[in-house]
């Protein structure tokens, strides 16, 4: 593993190349498996020479490609897709929708003469124009002016989407409107990515060290959580088919109290569905690596091995896709909503986030030579100032209606954004905020005696499950991301905002350092910086037990902004800082940050009015008539228990119970039927409505009906039960 991971300097160009398929300092995974990518051993092999390296340099600097080598790529490409059997090509971008979307042109176009012409070219590679009317644009554009421009993202490979038999070439793309505003999640994590790499190479600077970088890159490693449950119960249940959800189940009897589920044998049926999907993401180029059961029954996990950002994030949506395809192969149904039965736990998707240097460097490992210990200290103190000064953004970045079930509801991890050092770090940091951090720590865990700088151990030693925000080794792990959602947009915020932070610090550094080189006097001026810096955000860091009532009463003490819900946390993005911070590092307009404000909250009402709905929709045509049914059952046992002259008085109380259920049915349902008939007009008092009637009135009615779930007779239940759903094997 450690050679994998390291990526020192010294590549070979072939080395280089198959680095970009991760990104440059990624693990360095030998893409010949990704059978269904062309990867950029394919396109050395397939290219003339100059048209490879022409290609490199837009790949690398960024250098505008001429059509005429475009043309030349485009022709290698289809040729190398037409002999995998693919017929079809499509741009392929992640609108704001939250998922992917793809328009399927047939490389044969017919000849008026009858014949057939297969055809590519550059610029169908390079540029393409999908009716943008449909996809969410947040006002940016009306629909008489739809067009929307797809432009080819050529740091993403280009990789073969086999479904149905048939096989399609799909080019990741950005996506944007014609007078240039990003209408995608792509375009932004490209801009950010850029933005963090020019922040983190003024740092650099400072420290002299590393000066054959030219690029710092974002890396993300995505953990995702997700429910199997078999798909017969699925197609019986109307909120999981419609909803992605349970929106009524009484509690089983069994749930995850045994805690016997969690890294337990996998089932079978499980192990081949995973393995299969395993065997399609690794076709695409995915790095996939752990699998593993989680903590609640039919709950699981896959991770990949870390990539550069943006591929990650392209990779991610092809995870999600994998195993939505894949599981019905197996009988199975796979969920991926973050919270799809109560009571149990709900799914997550941790972002493992980093930053490496184009010559092979995680500036967030510690554990380098004593001399960049200092730098590393400096970027851990951007990212804690970061976390402080832009926890709303933060916390927004993950809100949806389905995140609200875990963040802020008593469940991993909590809406307080907090960042988890651990004993090492934190010790570190306390000495560092109070002079120099010289004094030997007793015990072997630390040294600082011997060197003025410390030398800090990988991995510390605990790793706490509650912390949104956790230092784990040599990279943050953000745990408040939700399993369904696209990580382009939280990985962007974090881009941003560390960007923001490392520019403010870069800016300190390079005036009290001005342009000595002399490492002492460099030290010193660091150290200064740091300290002031540790006072004013320490505030964020909590190392303690974020589930507590003690940890929301402190953070409110400490002034933490604690965004319980989805539309307050939403309501945040377009503060004024925010929309400065985003207009200066260039990753989104006003406007493009109003209209994504705009998306998410309509998104967020959309959502749950869907459900609600639905549970209406079930109560009143399937809960209810079995309810009736039961009635009348009991209302027969009364008469046949009077008519044969028995005491019928323990009939009549169940009656009577049982007809008390019935009326607190009725009447959730009537409320909850008057709170979806109100539609303010404007959004974010919509929103508000949604959550403060809508919501409530859902959980009252789910209250009644899982009430009649305990009362009713089995037979009589219209609906699987989560005792049942929940012990598919
Ligand atoms: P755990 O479940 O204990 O949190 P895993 O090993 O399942 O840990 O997942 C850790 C994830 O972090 C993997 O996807 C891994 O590739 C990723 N990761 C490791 N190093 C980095 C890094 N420098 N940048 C981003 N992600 C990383
Ligand atoms: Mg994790």
């Amino acid at each position: 593993m450690s050679t994998l991971l390291n990526g020192k300097n010294g590549h070979t160009t072939h080395h280089r190349m198959e680095m970009f398929m991760n990104g440059p300092t990624a693990p360095r995974v030998d893409q010949s498996f990704a059978e269904d990518v062309f990867t950029f051993r394919v396109m050395q092999q397939r290219l003339p020479k100059d048209v490879y390296r022409a290609l490199l340099r837009t790949v690398e600097h960024g250098d505008a490609m001429t059509p005429a080598t475009a043309d030349v790529i485009a022709a290698a490409m289809k040729e190398w897709a037409m002999e995998h059997g693919a017929t079809h090509y499509t741009h392929w971008f992640q609108p704001l929708t939250g998922l992917t979307a793809e328009k399927h042109d047939a490389f044969l176009t017919p000849d008026p003469d009858g014949t057939a012409i297969s055809e590519f070219s550059g610029s169908a590679l390079v540029r393409g124009e999908p009716d943008a009317s449909s996809f969410p644009s947040g006002g940016i554009r009306a629909t008489f002016e739809a067009r929307g421009y797809t432009a080819w993202d050529c740091t993403s490979p280009v990789f073969l989407n086999r479904n149905g038999g048939t096989v399609t070439l799909c080019i990741p793309t950005a996506f944007v409107s014609w007078t240039g505003e990003a209408l995608d999640k792509k375009t932004p994590l490209l801009r950010s990515m850029q933005a963090l790499s020019e922040q983190a190479i003024r740092i650099l600077k400072v420290f002299g060290a590393d000066t054959g970088v030219t690029a710092v890159t974002a890396t993300l490693g995505c953990e995702q959580e997700y429910f199997l449950i078999d798909r017969e119960y699925y197609f019986r249940r109307e909120d999981l088919v419609t909803c992605d959800r349970t929106l009524f189940g009484a509690k089983p009897p069994k749930g995850q109290q045994m805690e016997d589920h969690y890294f337990g044998s996998i089932p079978s049926r499980v192990i081949a569905f995973m393995s299969e999907v395993e065997r399609e993401l690794t076709r695409l180029g995915v790095p996939v690596k752990t699998r593993h059961n989680e903590v609640a029954p039919c709950q699981f996990e896959l991770a990949p091995l870390f990539e550069t950002a943006n591929i990650a994030s392209d990779h991610q949506m092809l995870v999600m896709e994998a195993m939505k395809r894949v599981a019905p192969r197996h009988g199975l149904q796979c969920i991926l909503h973050e919270k799809p039965f109560k009571g149990i736990n709900g799914s997550g998707k941790h972002v493992n986030w980093s930053m490496s240097t184009n010559t092979g460097a995680n500036l967030l490992d510690p554990r380098d030579e004593t001399h960049t210990n200092m730098q590393f200290l400096t970027f851990l103190v951007a990212v804690i100032r970061a976390v402080d000064v832009h926890a709303d953004i933060l916390r927004a970045s993950v809100a949806s209606a389905a995140n609200d079930h875990r963040l802020g509801a008593n469940e991993a991890p909590p809406a307080i954004m907090s960042v988890f050092l651990g004993d090492m770090l934190t010790d570190i940091i306390e000495q560092l905020e109070s002079g120099n951090p010289r004094k030997t720590l007793k015990g072997g865990k630390l040294d600082l005696g011997a060197r003025t700088l410390p030398q800090i151990p990988r991995h510390s030693g605990d790793r706490n499950r509650t912390s949104p925000f956790a230092f784990t080794g040599n990279k943050f792990e953000f745990r408040a991301v939700g399993s369904s959602a696209a990580v382009a947009w939280p990985g962007t915020v974090l881009n941003t905002i560390v960007a923001d932070s490392l520019d403010y610090v870069a800016t300190l550094l390079e005036r009290a350092v001005g342009g000595t080189t002399d490492t002492k006097k460099i030290e010193i001026a660091v150290r200064k910086v740091l300290q002031g810096i540790i006072k004013q955000h320490k505030r964020v860091l909590f190392d303690g037990d974020g589930y507590t009532a003690e940890w929301q009463a402190t953070a409110k003490k400490r002034g933490l902004p604690n965004h319980r819900e989805s539309v307050s946390a939403l309501c945040t993005m377009t503060a004024k800082k925010n929309i400065a911070m985003f207009k200066k590092f260039k990753v989104l307009s006003k406007v493009e940050l109003e209209s994504r404000e705009h998306i998410f909250i309509e998104k967020y009402i959309k959502q749950v009015l869907i459900e609600a709905e639905t549970a209406s929709s079930m109560a009143r045509t399937q809960i209810l008539p079995a309810a009736l049914r039961h009635q009348t059952e009991l209302a027969e046992v009364v008469a046949a228990t009077e008519a044969a002259g028995l005491d019928a008085d323990a009939a009549r109380a169940h009656l009577e119970g049982h007809l008390g259920a019935v009326k607190a049915l009725r009447g959730t349902l009537e409320r909850l039927d008057a709170a979806v008939a109100k539609h303010p007009e404007e959004i974010h008092k919509h929103a508000t409505q949604v959550r403060d009637e809508v919501r409530p009135a859902m959980a009252a009615l789910r209250a009644a009906v899982d009430e009649l779930e305990t009362r009713l007779p089995r037979d009589l239940w219209p609906i699987p039960s989560y005792r049942e759903m929940l012990l598919i094997r």
